[in-house]
């Protein structure tokens, strides 16, 4: 079966049970700087998932052009992809588990035509200290679903998945995993929770490709969790139907929801039993024109690039040497490094590029665009155009480059980050072609240069342009890098509250001139005629102290542009806005806060998480700018 088909199946069975397709949302998350790209279905509901009303009403359903970044090291392995599609439904306080896993089970078994004797689930296994019992209710629907295929579905309890490689299989069809596994909300586990955040256990779908051997390295036994590859996920029922209260225990929610997101790619490959990713359709006419005798490794690498250089493209990014743009640079620099290595027989030997490569990629690109269009326009041309551009750039360098990396015995994290930044050669480019003089090479040193030399030009810009708006400027941060992401949230919340700090003591004449928040500080500049006096600074921070220490609720009303700018909220003169634009108030009530100002988040749920405020620095930008550099404790 193609992903064509059961793309198209899928959304039908669902619309069948009245449910409203959306479209897929674009790669870059619309209003959400903390995040580079959309990772997930679930990823643009957040909103509705956590109680805004969806216009399209309470069942959802579609495919989600997805893309992660944090798997780019991965891809070259027979299932790893940057790129993929998330088929997708929702309920939005309508059905729930009684009616979602039937109808997964369906789609998948009887739809599809998965066997079902390859397929495994998990649940959750409870959390006692929490009062959370173990998810009994999914394994009776899922053991009635099995028994229906003449299947016996024997639950076992295995907890921490570590236990699974001690415990094995025991003849089960239903796994019991703990909140490592089978829990979902956005902070991870309960104890990580916030008071008054949604969450709850989910049921994920695995299918067993049996021809694969369990791999000991992966542990003494396989189990459904085990990563040797015979096990894949195929699909994750998320069910909402917790908050985390006040006091730290948890209760149930008035709208309970469901979160279904399951791998198209994934699903193909089950249905075909193959556990080769890149022999499906979509991909696998890529692999089919490359040359049969070249290595699969690099094979794979130039059909993921390609194809996610084709989506991020297409959906407005252009190379460059930061974030989204970085990430497409990579991907189109890898790619032609690779499709160049499938045309040498040694591999050390590359020096030159070939003649045919950028014919050979652009045949690629035409290939995607043909592949998808009966679901996604892709614009042809442009996306030419732009590898085009971005291949000649790399073409005048990589010689020299090449040439400047044999020159070096040892490769660390200093002359890996000189190749890139005077020749253009990618961290993984170096890697590879590096070899053993590249052993100790960390992708962690290499992106630690890259980081300060960011901060020290961003630095540079901003003294020309004036910075950003009050957004997050994260850089290459990473969702799932918890700490850091939690550090900026407090900072660009404490943010909010200093500026209204500076108002109260210095009067409305304070207004946003830039701001930039990194883990470790933020900076804020605002317009104001002279130097702050030792007391002015003094108060400016016990000011906002005194907030925290008042536990304000952090909340936001979205609105039309006009109908906020009368709230009298406070916006970034230099900010481009939409026609609808949120409001993040502090305080009681829209009317009553101690801050109000358009923005797009994120931020902590109450001001007392932000810690203690304390400003470290206060200087001038230029004639009538003055900055602030705070930092927060612990
Ligand atoms: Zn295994
Ligand atoms: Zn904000």
């Amino acid at each position: 079966m193609t992903s064509e088909e059961i793309r198209r199946k899928y959304i039908e069975f669902f619309v069948a049970r009245e449910h409203v397709q959306i479209p897929s949302s674009s790669l870059l998350p619309d209003g959400d700087a903390t995040t580079l790209f959309t990772g997930s279905g679930m990823q643009p509901l957040i909103k509705y998932l956590l109680g805004e009303v969806h216009s399209s009403g309470k069942r959802l359903v579609n495919s989600q052009k997805s893309f992660r970044a944090e798997d780019i090291d991965e891809v070259g392995d027979n299932r790893h992809t940057t790129f993929f599609e998330m088929l997708g439904n929702w309920s939005l306080g309508d059905y729930f588990k009684a009616e979602q896993l039937p109808w997964v089970f369906e789609f998948l078994t009887d739809v599809v035509g998965i066997d079902p004797n390859r397929l495994y689930v998990t649940v959750f296994s409870g959390e006692e200290k929490y009062g959370i019992s173990k998810d009994d209710e999914s394994v009776a629907i899922w053991q009635s679903l099995f028994k229906q295929k003449a299947i016996e579905a024997k639950d076992i309890f295995i907890g921490n998945p570590d236990n699974g490689s001690q415990m094995g299989m025991q003849g089960g069809r239903i796994f019991y995993y703990n909140s490592k596994k089978n829990w979902w909300s956005r902070a991870g586990a309960p104890e990580k929770m916030p008071a008054r955040e949604p969450g709850g256990p989910d049921s994920e779908i695995f299918y067993e490709f049996t021809h694969i051997q369990h791999n000991p390295e992966f542990g003494n036994e396989c189990h459904p969790n085990c990563d040797c590859g015979r096990f894949m996920e195929i699909g994750n029922s998320v069910f909402m139907e917790y908050r985390k209260k006040e006091d730290g225990s948890f209760e149930k929610l008035p709208q309970r929801n469901v979160d279904f997101g399951g791998g198209l790619e994934r699903i193909t490959a089950a249905a075909n039993n193959n556990a080769e990713m890149f022999a499906i359709d979509t991909i696998g006419a890529l692999i089919a024109v490359l040359p049969q005798s070249g290595n699969i490794r690099s094979k794979r690498i130039v059909a993921d690039h390609v194809r996610s250089a084709a989506f991020l493209i297409q959906d407005g990014v252009l190379p460059s040497n930061k974030d989204r743009g970085y990430m497409l640079r990579k991907l189109i620099r890898r790619a032609i490094v690779h499709i160049n290595v499938l045309s040498v027989a040694d591999f050390s030997a590359l020096e030159t590029l070939s003649q045919t490569f950028e014919a050979d990629i652009e045949e690629l690109f035409a290939i995607v665009c043909k592949t998808y269009q009966t679901i996604y326009k892709l614009d042809l041309p442009n996306i030419t155009a732009v590898f085009r551009d971005e291949s000649k750039k790399f073409k005048s360098t990589f010689k020299n480059g090449m040439h400047e990396l044999k020159r070096y015995s040892t490769i660390d994290g200093a002359v890996a980050f000189k190749l890139y930044e005077s020749f253009g050669l990618p961290y993984e480019v170096i890697k590879e072609f590096g070899a053993e003089k590249a052993a100790t090479l960390t992708r962690e040193d290499f992106e630690k240069r890259l980081d300060e030399h960011r901060i020290l030009s961003r630095a540079g810009v901003e003294k020309k342009f004036g910075g950003h708006g009050l957004l997050l400027d994260t850089g290459e941060l990473k969702a799932k890098d918890e700490v850091e992401l939690k550090k900026v949230t407090r900072l660009h919340t404490a943010t909010h509250l200093l500026q209204a700090a500076l108002r109260e003591v210095l009067g409305p004449e304070v207004k946003q001139a830039g701001s930039d928040i990194t883990a470790e500080r933020t900076r804020f500049d605002f317009t104001f005629s002279r130097k702050l006096t030792p007391e002015e600074i003094k108060k400016a921070e016990a000011v906002v102290n005194r907030e925290i220490g008042n536990d304000l609720a952090v909340a936001f009303k979205e609105m039309p542009k006009d109908e906020a700018t009368k709230t009298g909220a406070l916006y970034f003169f230099k900010a481009k806005y939409g026609d609808r634009v949120k409001v993040y108030y502090m305080g009681h009530s829209i009317e009553n806060c101690f801050s109000k100002e358009f923005c797009g988040g994120p931020h902590v749920d109450h001001t007392a998480m932000v810690g203690k405020f304390k400003i470290a620095k206060e200087e001038a930008v230029s004639a009538g700018v003055r900055r602030i550099r705070g930092v927060i404790e612990p």
